[in-house]
């Protein structure tokens, strides 16, 4: 059996929010930050600020400890594919990781699984760590179809990607009715359903996968999440957009991770 993944990973989607200005002052304000050793921190700012973003860490504390990434990406190389941005281009930005099936691009932009696993690969092709969100929402949930969801969705990455390419995978769960909404899943349901997923990945590949929990993740809910076994960390939306908010949850992840 395969080691547990020894560090917690936060990452924040500042979704289509922000500007040049805001990530100026938000890369001061996180340069004091005082990162553990076993924490690693990823942000997801609209890909039109990954070069900014690079060049503002430059020569700075968190030069190569704060890594960047984008919120999407076209499953192809390059074409004739306008607006759109691929794997290799997010790589020429600085970005080195990728989210990939955000439930508001599954929701917002029709994406399917097939689509979604496409794109992991893709990511992974152009040497992306992807992060694959699954989630159910709130109607599925209430209809008791919460685990048949998320395994669905799962499964069409797991199906797609060799043991060896999903070894390089990071699964975030991601109930769509905790996003945004102020309303977390509870730490136990979250570990529940992430106990779940951790089964399916293992049938799938003999490493393990990194399992974030996301929706509305914040400093008050940080360190109850990263209790649980199987939460390798958080996906933050809403309160990544706040350096100092950012900082207290990832200050919440140095929690002893020998288990
Ligand atoms: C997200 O966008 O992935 C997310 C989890 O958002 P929020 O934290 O705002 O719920």
């Amino acid at each position: 059996m395969a080691q547990r993944t020894p560090r917690k990973i936060v990452a924040g989607n500042w979704k289509m929010h922000g500007s040049s200005a805001m990530l100026s002052a938000y890369v001061e304000a996180l340069g004091s930050l005082e990162l553990a050793d076993n924490v690693s921190l990823v942000l997801f700012p609209p890909v039109a600020f990954l070069d900014c973003c690079r060049r503002l860490l430059a020569g700075q504390p968190l030069e190569g400890r704060l890594e960047l990434g984008a919120q999407d990406l076209h499953p192809e190389r390059e074409g004739a594919f306008t607006g759109e941005i691929s794997g290799p281009m997010i790589r020429d930005l600085g970005g080195s990781w990728v989210l990939v099936g955000h439930s508001e691009r599954r929701q917002y932009q029709g994406e399917s699984d097939e689509l979604v696993a496409r794109k992991a690969e893709a990511a992974l092709t152009a040497g992306l760590k992807p992060v694959v969100c699954v989630g159910e929402t709130e109607a599925e949930r209430d209809a008791g179809a919460a685990e048949e969801v998320v395994s669905r969705q799962v499964a069409a990455v797991t199906a797609r990607l060799d043991d060896r390419a999903l070894a390089g995978i990071v699964v975030a769960y991601e109930p769509v009715w905790a996003i945004g909404t102020g309303r977390t899943a509870s730490a136990e349901q979250a570990q529940a359903t992430h106990a779940v997923i951790r089964e399916q990945l293992r049938r799938a590949c003999d490493a393990e996968i990194p399992l974030l929990y996301g929706g509305s993740v914040k400093s008050g809910n940080a360190a109850g999440l990263f209790a649980q076994p199987d939460i390798d960390g958080a996906l933050v939306g809403g309160a990544s957009l706040d350096a100092q908010e950012f900082a207290a949850i990832v200050a919440a992840a140095d929690v002893d991770t020998t288990r």
